[in-house]
């Protein structure tokens, strides 16, 4: 009999495979006295040479997988663990002390660690202590024969199954081989289950038990259209989701037809449907997908995927890739929106008390000038090469926008006057996260060319939920009246003052939002690749005439999101 584990369904698709569990083993060891101490040296040195080993695999991995940039880290980790201070100063304690090979590598790697923590003044060597705290858990799990997990070492199909899961581990993952995402916390709209999605690696978020029920090795369906993974499954379990993984693969295959066609309602109405993007790495993607433009950029994975600041020419370079790869179809960046569950170690950015609500996107920019300036200069210079657009994200006031504005504008005026090619018209956005923008629309509407709204954050700020948070998800109500009612309004706002209004949030590609957010008149929505052509197909089969009565009845005769879900269900019964 399996044991069945419900989650919150984050990423479409069916992995069936064996647990890899992502969770560190106890590394805990009691101080013994001991009568060899030459014994316990030679046993650190074995644990030496087993982890430079594991070492060089892993670094290897992430050169082929990654790049020379994501392995440079581990040969730092390689030179620690060869270091010959730190390794006579560990004998020393062993022969003085006659104390196990545990509590002598522990201490003296306290030691160092304490020492470089303290070079306040010097940030590359603080973040040294880091590698040292590293290396020192991997020789004691060597010690200790308990074996450390490490995503860099999968090299055989595996449903990763993990407490939390950051987006730099989700950026580690190799799609050949996850075949599954299975984790305790998170959200839908957490970064990770938005980058599982980008890799299409079926994913099942918020699970708060998997870790403590699943164990390695153990074999595990992750079905990520309904939120649900088996440990155990029985041979007729088995069949059953073969079958559904099969059926699954038709259907997606059915959608494929429909890359290259217009997106048009049963009724003729056209639509724009978008792909919304990290890197340059997920254009492919996005070309597959069918996407008539890239509605969100999120600019701020190329600072996080490097470790340090990239330069104007670094980013100029990825943003050129975008416009030109996407050959004249429309491409919006966002500019960088690091904060909330989006860290920046090289920045050191203050720890907070609420991240979502503090330092973040906007309010980092228009602090660092510098960072923005920067951006901004390789923006504008890459606008040259396609359509572009540039929006900026967590706009609270119009002070913010007006200021981010004329930021954009002196540097365009440096760089014209510079004689730099720019393009003739680039557009100026902003994101709608905040509900202080969206009641405010009227007022944004009048000095922007076009909205976004991100329904991502701007769920979590209606509703005080956090978006990552599975104990509160149940707040999280994409399709609450006063939300679709919020919504809404900021698109009839835009309009009036011919402010077009897209949407790049993870609800612009939900099933049951399509049909509303269509009757109110969105005219962009911008989502994963994953969902394109799904969408594309969901809106061929409704008639767009009937759905301005649908959206107005969920906003005005509606009081629970089961109830609108109801509505739209049977909308859909009856048209696809
Ligand atoms: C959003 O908030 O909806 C959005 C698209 O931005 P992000 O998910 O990156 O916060
Ligand atoms: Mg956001």
């Amino acid at each position: 009999m399996s044991t069945k584990i419900t989650g919150i369904a984050a990423s479409d698709g069916i992995g069936i495979a064996k647990a890899y569990t992502l969770v560190d083993p106890d590394l805990s060891f009691e101080k013994k006295t001991v009568t060899d101490p030459q014994a316990e040296i030679d046993r650190l040195a074995t644990a030496r040479q087993v982890t430079v080993t594991e070492l060089e695999e892993i670094k290897a991995k992430a050169l082929a997988n990654l790049g020379p940039k994501e392995a440079e880290v581990f040969d730092a980790h390689l030179a620690m663990v060869n270091d010959p201070d730190f390794i006579q100063q560990v004998e020393a304690e062993i022969k003085q002390q006659s104390c196990n090979a545990e509590t002598a590598q522990q201490d003296v790697a306290d030691q160092f660690a304490a020492t470089l923590e303290a070079m306040t003044d010097n940030a590359y060597m603080q973040e040294r202590a880091a590698d040292v705290r590293d290396v020192t858990k991997r020789v004691l799990s060597h010690l200790l024969n308990r074996p450390l997990p490490d995503l860099a070492l999968v090299d055989s199909p595996v449903v990763v199954v993990s407490h939390d899961l950051t987006p730099s581990d989700t950026a580690q993952l190799d799609r050949h081989f996850v075949k599954g995402i299975l984790v305790d916390l998170g959200g839908r709209t957490s970064h990770s289950a938005i980058m599982s999605r980008t890799l299409e690696i079926p994913a099942v978020v918020g699970s708060e038990k998997a870790t403590t029920t699943i164990q390695d090795g153990q074999t595990v369906i992750l079905d990520g259209l309904h939120g649900v993974a088996l440990a155990d499954p029985d041979e007729h379990e088995l069949t059953d989701y073969k079958k559904q993984a099969a059926d699954f693969a038709e259907q997606k295959a059915l959608w494929e037809q429909l890359k290259d066609q217009p997106t048009v309602s049963k009724d003729g109405q056209s639509f724009m449907l978008a792909a919304n993007i990290g890197t340059p790495a997920d254009l492919p993607a996005v070309l597959k997908s069918g996407a008539e433009g890239i509605g969100l950029f999120r600019s701020e994975f190329l600072y996080m995927d490097s470790d340090q600041l990239p330069s104007e020419e670094t980013q100029f370079k990825a943003y050129k890739a975008a416009v030109e790869q996407m050959d004249g179809k429309p491409v919006v960046i966002r500019t960088m929106d690091i904060g909330g569950d989006k860290d920046l170690p090289y920045m050191q950015l203050p720890k907070e008390m609420n991240p979502f609500l503090g330092y973040r996107a906007i309010r980092i920019s228009l602090k660092r000038q510098d960072i923005f300036r920067t951006q901004l200069r390789a923006l504008i210079r890459a606008s040259a090469f396609g359509d572009l657009g540039i929006m900026f994200p967590m706009i609270a006031t119009l002070e913010e926008l007006r200021q981010a504005k004329t930021i954009f504008n002196e540097e365009k005026t440096k760089l014209v006057e510079a004689g730099v090619k720019v393009g003739e018209k680039i557009k100026l956005g902003m994101m709608i996260e905040i509900p202080n923008a969206a009641i405010f629309a009227d007022h944004f509407a009048k000095e922007v060319d076009f909205f976004s709204i991100g329904t991502n954050d701007l769920i979590q700020y209606t509703f005080a939920a956090d978006r990552g948070n599975e104990r509160v998800s149940y707040l999280y109500q994409p399709y609450h009246p006063s939300l679709l009612g919020l919504i809404n309004h900021v698109i009839k706002a835009a309009h009036r003052h011919g402010t077009s209004v897209a949407m790049c949030g993870e609800m612009a590609g939900d099933q049951t939002a399509v049909p509303l957010l269509m009757g109110m008149g969105l005219d962009e929505f911008s989502m994963s690749a994953t969902s394109v052509l799904k969408t594309r197909n969901l809106m061929k089969h409704l008639d767009a005439s009937t759905l301005t009565d649908l959206a107005e009845s969920a906003i005005n005769d509606c009081e629970t999101s089961d109830q609108v879900k109801a509505l739209v269900e049977k909308l859909k019964t009856s048209q696809v």
